[in-house]
């Protein structure tokens, strides 16, 4: 029991800064909703890029890119699930793919937050989601080994804050990339959308082995996602408050600006970080 009660205080700490931020099934649910709206040429594409992301890992990849009818005890993962599992339960686009691949506990958490879906859809009263969302971190902390030093250490998920209120829109960018600022919000969106561009520039012009396209088309949409964890967390009113000294649970960034390579030919792309 006493180890219950500190596990909750220690929880009720660590999230003190993400309380009004995106949960697992909401960054899924974004996704999926924003595949959902692709128009038809749009959406034929990334169900091309898809087929060939999945193929040689199809018994953990779903074979729908966006999986409307996922539940509990998930088998598969769809690619909906990449920014979910980005950022929150991963700290780079290649350690999101190797949790992905590579490891069991990934389908507890889709288990978990699945069940979360449910309990907060269910939910009368602020107190019920509350307690829902204490169930889910608690049974995180739990099934991912890592949930909590990265819920420790989430400043990356921040906006840096403006310098000024007449801060203009082109300055305060710019500010997000000055070097030697704090890892922030838009910087960390911009490297790994801008990686995946990269890749995806050269999947549009290089010549490739089918295994080759395959491993680069998987590591273009692993960038992508992870780079669009952040860019959802943008809209989050948990994340509107500025990274600065006098946040209360500022804390030193995990996110490492390693996006996926996997088993490509060399190539300009390679040398990005
Ligand atoms: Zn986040």
């Amino acid at each position: 029991m006493r180890i219950t009660k500190l596990l909750i205080i220690l929880l009720a700490t660590l999230f003190c800064t993400t309380g009004r931020a995106w949960v697992y099934p909401e960054h899924r649910d974004i996704t999926l909703a924003a595949i959902q709206k692709l128009d038809s040429a749009r959406r034929a594409q990334l169900d091309r890029l898809w087929t060939l992301a999945r193929k040689g890992y199809e018994w953990r990849l779903d074979v729908l890119v966006a999986d409307a009818t996922q539940g509990e005890h998930p088998k598969y993962l769809d690619y909906a699930a990449f920014p979910a599992i980005a950022g929150d339960h991963s700290t780079s686009a290649d350690n999101m793919l190797y949790n992905i691949l590579q490891t069991d506990w990934i389908l507890k958490v889709a288990d978990i937050t699945a069940r979360l879906k449910i309990g907060l859809a269910n939910s009368k009263n602020t107190s019920e989601r509350e307690s829902y969302l204490r169930d889910s971190d608690l049974r995180l902390l739990r099934a991912d080994p890592e949930y909590v030093s990265r819920a420790g250490s989430n400043n990356v998920h921040f906006m840096l804050a403006r310098t000024g209120v007449n801060t203009s829109a082109r300055t305060y960018f710019d500010s997000c990339f000055r070097e030697g600022v704090e890892v922030n919000l838009i910087g960390t969106y911009n490297w790994f959308h801008t990686s995946a561009l990269l890749k995806a520039k050269r999947l549009a012009s290089e010549t490739l082995t089918p295994d080759q396209r395959s491993a680069l088309t998987l590591a273009t949409l692993a960038d992508e996602a992870f780079a669009l964890h952040f860019l959802e967390d943008a809209f989050s009113s948990g994340h509107v408050a500025g990274i600065g000294e006098t946040r209360p649970c500022a804390r030193a960034p995990t996110i490492t600006m390693m996006s996926t390579d996997l088993k490509l030919p060399p190539g300009k792309v390679n040398e990005w970080c």
